[in-house]
């Protein structure tokens, strides 16, 4: 049995837990919307966890960044301007600015909290939050995005929590068509989405079908290791109206990274067999 010095995530559906050894319990604020807590773990570095769910470790979130914002803007030609909704560890911001194109990102995060919480105990992943080009809102994203202008980003990552609490309205098909609007047409939009292990034939599926049928032509799946989130295997899924997803990136060796590169990439497209079952209607 784990005693008090193990953080614990049980996903009770699954019969299966992740836990972490921890050495203190850092912070444990209730916001409005979500109960964040901060810990010291053994060999993770810091965690970060919203209502029960691990958000992020110092040691494994490089991959979750990079392949929420890495691919997308490396598969787009000339991505000028970026809108992320959720986000607020300002992680995926980080790599979204080291694209030295990008003009202006927007993130929009219901929770002030997660941001203060992150510029105090994940610096690194806040070094870019006064960058010209960062612009931080702390609103609701379905409502920021409904108020947004047709046609305006080139990019649009949602970085969200799980489907439940204040992050569902993002899951829905409702929300997708709004995305849709706000693209330009050879925009690119990118949704974590997660696990293919856990979720291949719901979740992941039904966001699919529902980008189809919010005006996206082209529908690409990627899956990476985050061994931190449930089951340890996690993916985001890309859309866009007309860009082919499929082509070559114009990924530039110049800008940093720990684990995105072009042959990451490619392999992060194959579609696990069991997968195909589900996926292969789009
Ligand atoms: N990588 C993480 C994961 O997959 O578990 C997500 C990290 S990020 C901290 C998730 C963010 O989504 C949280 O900061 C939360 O406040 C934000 N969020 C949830 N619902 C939202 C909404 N409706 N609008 C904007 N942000 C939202």
């Amino acid at each position: 049995m784990l005693d008090k010095n193990w953080f614990s995530e049980p996903f009770a559906d699954e019969g299966l837990a992740f836990s972490l050894k921890i050495t203190d319990k850092l912070e444990q604020v209730q916001t409005k919307y979500q109960n964040i807590e901060i810990y010291q773990t053994d060999t993770f570095g810091k965690l970060m966890v919203i209502d029960g769910c691990v958000m992020l470790t110092s040691r494994d979130n490089f991959i979750y960044h990079e392949m929420m914002s890495h691919p997308a803007l490396s598969i787009h030609p000339d991505p000028q301007n970026v809108l992320i909704i959720g986000g607020g560890d300002c992680g995926t911001m980080r790599e979204v600015l080291k694209h030295k194109g990008v003009l202006q990102v927007h993130q929009v995060d219901i929770d002030e909290q997660v941001t203060r919480l992150s510029e105090k105990y994940f610096p690194e992943l806040c070094a870019s939050n006064n960058d010209f080009r960062a612009n931080l809102h702390f609103e609701d994203g379905v409502k920021w995005v409904r108020d947004a202008k047709d046609g305006e980003f080139d990019v649009v990552i949602i970085d969200s929590t799980d489907p439940v609490g204040p992050a569902e309205g993002l899951f829905k098909g409702e929300f997708f068509t709004q995305c849709c609007r706000i693209l330009k047409d050879g925009g690119i939009y990118v949704q974590q989405s997660e696990s293919p292990l856990l979720h291949a034939g719901t979740i992941i599926k039904n966001m699919r079908t529902d980008l189809q049928n919010s005006g996206f032509r082209k529908i690409q799946t990627l899956s990476f290791p985050q061994c931190s989130y449930p089951s340890g295997w996690w993916s985001c899924t890309l859309a866009s109206k007309e860009l082919e997803l499929d082509q070559c990136v114009n990924f530039v060796g110049d800008i940093e990274t720990k684990y995105y590169n072009r042959e990451v990439h490619s392999a992060a497209k194959a579609i696990p067999q069991f997968c195909l079952q589900f996926w292969q209607e789009n």
